[in-house]
């Protein structure tokens, strides 16, 4: 990763770090650029330490620190994502998030430099970090949403607490039953799609009072099960799920003046969103 990055970097090429992408919509025109999935995933153990790469997956930092007895990475079952992706977003499900249980994460910053950085220096808060600021130094490409990784996270030290393996396994069966519940995890979606607002009731509760569950724009649908989630079927675009998502915020600040903001990232080329709708109905890729 290192290697591509310093790469691209070099050549002046724009660049997306892909996790596992469970936090995005990426543009039907694509990303005019390198995109750069992330795979390191080394994990250690040191006493009440844990290390991971940033490609490790979050479900796995869960069920390995369980087996090892240390708790406070449960709620990493819920988040299909990576260890790059959660420290990015400052995840966090279930009564914690990343911010609560990070001792330290490693960076190769923007002048290709790397620096062990402590959860101070991280700028967590609700849904975000320091690295959602950090713009890339290499040209911004018209169109692409995001500028590009200014900082990329190579890995996390974890600092947990020692428990019994059994009781963290019962919290682990608990969340494993929660989501089954109420998510909606048969079909794709990119998790919530607002953010929660600073006060009042979630995105969520405000959706489902506007009567928009089972809403729907092409393939695209607001779920059923959770109407903070847009659920896509076979055939769906990802310009479906747009048009969607804007129709959901437009209603909500219609009908109660909450302007929601987007939770979701949209990636790649939305040069001149939105898109005449074509006759056909679906917006013009
Ligand atoms: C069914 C479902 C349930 C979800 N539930 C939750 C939940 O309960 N709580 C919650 O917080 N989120 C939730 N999410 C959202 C998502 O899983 C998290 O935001 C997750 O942290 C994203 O990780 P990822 O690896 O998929 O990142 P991606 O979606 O691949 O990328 C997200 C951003 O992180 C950046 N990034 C990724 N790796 C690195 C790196 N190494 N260095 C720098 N930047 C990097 C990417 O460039 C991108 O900008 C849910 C998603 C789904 C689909």
């Amino acid at each position: 990763m290192r290697g591509l990055v310093r790469f691209a970097r070099a050549r002046g090429i724009p660049m997306f770090l892909l996790g596992r992408g469970s936090d995005l919509v990426v543009s039907d025109r694509g990303f005019r650029g390198l995109v750069i999935h992330v795979r390191a995933e080394e994990t250690r153990t040191d006493g009440t330490g844990y290390f991971a790469g940033a490609g490790v997956q979050m479900a796995r930092a869960a069920t390995e620190t369980q087996r090892a007895g240390l708790t406070g990475l449960e709620f990493g079952l819920a988040i299909p994502g990576t260890v790059g992706g959660a420290v990015w977003a400052n995840a966090g499900a279930h009564g914690s998030d990343m911010a609560s249980v990070i001792e330290s994460v490693d960076v190769l910053l923007a002048d290709g430099s790397e620096a062990r950085l402590p959860v101070a220096d991280l700028g967590f808060a609700y849904r975000d970090s320091r690295f959602k600021h950090a713009s890339s130094p290499a040209p911004v490409i018209p169109g692409n949403a995001t500028p590009g990784p200014g900082e990329v996270i190579v890995a996390a030290t974890f600092r947990l607490e020692p428990a019994s393996p059994e009781q963290i396994r019962e919290r682990l069966d608990e969340i494993r039953r929660w989501r089954q519940a109420h998510q909606p995890l048969g079909l794709p979606s990119a998790g919530s799609v607002f953010r929660n607002p600073e006060a009042g009731p979630s995105a969520g509760a405000l959706i489902d009072a506007a009567g928009l569950k089972g809403h729907r724009i092409g393939g695209a649908t607001v779920s059923e099960k959770h109407a903070n989630f847009i659920v896509a079927e076979r055939g769906a675009s990802a310009t479906d799920v747009r048009r969607l998502a804007d129709e959901v915020r437009a209603t909500i600040r219609a009908t109660v003046g909450v302007d929601l903001q987007f939770e979701v990232e949209f990636v790649g080329d939305w040069a001149g969103w939105p898109w005449p709708v074509t006759p056909g109905g679906s917006a013009d890729a």
